[in-house]
């Protein structure tokens, strides 16, 4: 496993050395998300970011996403044109599909992988309740349909860049495809792995769907104890093998954090990298927010008063109120450590302080929320859907930011709030410990609060919050650390381009 050095602030700092050469790359990604035409989480940010920096720099970027309904509708996508008409080989039936092209920027083109029967639906991966059950048709389909619109387009590509389960299968087809074609689609193939807790794991009777040979279907192969596991296909045949944070890529060879794959990726160790997503900053900065109430700077505070004011009433508390305003944003499920927050109700209603959730998953964690925002109303709100412009609200408007999170491939919230001036408090597990330091241990480098991911841990977090945020000239020092920081692609770019041109 290869990191970048660590500086002075214990944080991963990657340089471009002089030396290496600028030309071109032809670079394709595939991704089951990608913003702003379709997002649930990091992921969509990640690759929205990686793509369009990629574009920026002069490289020929090409990213293909599901032809999701929303994807379509998006007023972003309205000039998208249809490229090719697809027959895809699934077992023994052709079905048969469309490619549709747009280009946002230069150098940029996204390709929209259309077939209504799996794609013409307003959730990505699910109704809400459960996974759709032809999740293994829909993205091995996505991922041939990659592999085909490549070959017709003659795309050569110098790097294929799959992400998470949805496109593991995609290096494995890929090389098939060349097999069989008798052509060279990519040089090199890296897969991402953003949360190794989701695999995409389907029975055995799915394998033949992938027209992939038998032999394939065994132990150093898809299979994963009598079921095909489409990351593991993913981790195995990939040419180089990341994860989204340095902790998390130590992590994720441990049984703890692991899923059960931690064997399989301590196969790949030699081309496991572990590099930290950035910060989009045309998306996320207070300089130059459209979304909130006002804008600001470190060196001027004022715009995120009025900001903090706005998000009081928004939420039907008195806007004069002086003491901390704790946000959290999250998808609710296990993974964000809700429990905990829920577990340390009675601090939120006994102490002199706000909560303001935005979150969507799981209805226990969501109704659960709901009863705590219920019984006090004049100090907890819980707003239960998924809304961006609220997101921005609350990275401006808060003083604390809780991601008390069990598990954390990078977490992108952590660094929002830092920009933004707002003191995260986080666990001390995988990109959160990349990402910040903790006040009380780093006294003159602390940019938030780290606890043990436990109801207690947090708790005592809370108590350290509260106690940094009457301290008006310490809470003060650690916000502008933290704004100080560069959390920007160009680090994480750097890093990426770097494993590019070392793979090809
Ligand atoms: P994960 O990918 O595990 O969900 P990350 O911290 O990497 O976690 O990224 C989460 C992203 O999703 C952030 O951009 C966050 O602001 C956003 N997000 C999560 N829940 C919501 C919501 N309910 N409404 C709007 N944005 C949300």
């Amino acid at each position: 496993m290869r990191e970048s050095p660590r500086g002075a602030l214990g944080l991963d700092i990657v340089r471009t050395p002089p030396e290496y050469p600028r030309s071109a790359m032809k670079i394709v990604h595939a991704a089951s998300e990608l913003f702003p035409y379709m997002k649930t989480g990091g992921l969509a940010d990640a690759v929205g970011a990686l793509t369009g920096t990629f574009a920026d720099r002069g490289n020929e970027v090409s990213v293909f996403l599901p032809g999701y309904r929303t994807a379509l509708a998006h007023p972003g996508a309205a000039g998208a044109e249809r490229r090719f008409r697809l027959k895809i080989e699934m077992g023994d039936q052709y079905l048969s599909g469309d490619v549709r092209a747009f280009s946002p920027r230069n150098n940029l083109t996204v390709f929209l992988v259309c077939r209504d029967e799996f794609f013409d639906r307003s959730q990505p991966y699910g109704n809400g309740e459960r996974d759709y059950e032809d999740n293994a048709d829909r993205f091995t389909f996505f991922c041939k349909a990659v592999v085909e619109t490549m070959r017709l387009a003659e795309l050569g590509a110098d790097i294929v860049h799959a992400h998470d389960w949805q496109t593991g299968l995609l290096p494995l087809l890929l090389r098939e495809a060349e097999r069989r074609f008798g052509v060279t689609l990519a040089m090199k193939t890296v897969f991402t792995i953003h949360n190794i807790a989701y695999q995409g794991l389907f029975p055995a009777g799915y394998f033949p769907r992938t027209n992939l040979p038998e032999e394939l279907f065994s132990m150093d192969g898809l299979e994963y104890y009598g079921q095909v596991n489409f990351m593991k296909g993913g981790i195995l045949f990939a040419d180089r093998v990341t994860t989204v944070s340095p902790r998390y890529s130590r992590e994720i060879q441990t049984p703890e954090f692991g899923c059960g794959l931690e064997g399989v990726v301590q196969t790949r160790v030699d081309d496991l990298y572990g590099l930290i997503n950035g910060v989009d900053t045309a998306v996320w900065n207070p300089e130059t927010d459209a979304l909130i109430q006002a804008r600001y700077s470190a060196a001027n505070l004022a715009g995120k008063r009025a900001c903090r004011i706005e998000l009081l009433r928004h939420c039907g508390f008195d806007a004069a109120f002086s003491g901390p305003v704790f946000g959290m944003i999250c998808r609710l499920t296990e993974q964000k450590g809700v429990d905990l927050v829920i577990e340390n109700s009675a601090y939120f209603r006994n102490r002199d302080c706000r909560l303001v959730v935005l979150g969507k998953g799981e209805k226990r964690l969501e109704n659960e929320l709901r009863d705590l925002a219920a019984s006090v109303p004049a100090k907890v709100f819980i707003c239960a859907k998924l809304d961006e412009t609220m997101s921005h609200m609350i990275e401006a408007g808060c003083d604390f930011f809780l991601m008390p999170s069990l598990f954390e491939p990078c977490g992108l919230n952590q660094m929002y709030s830092q920009v933004y001036g707002t003191v995260p408090v986080v666990s001390k597990v995988g990109g959160l410990v990349d990402t910040v330091l903790d006040a009380d241990e780093d006294l003159s480098g602390g940019t938030g609060i780290m606890c043990e991911a436990t109801a207690s841990g947090l708790g005592d977090a809370l108590d350290r919050a509260s106690k940094l945020f009457a301290n008006k000239p310490r809470y003060a020092a650690v916000q502008q650390r933290g704004m100080a920081r560069d959390f920007s692609w160009k680090t994480a770019a750097a890093a990426y381009e770097k494993l590019y041109r070392d793979a090809v």
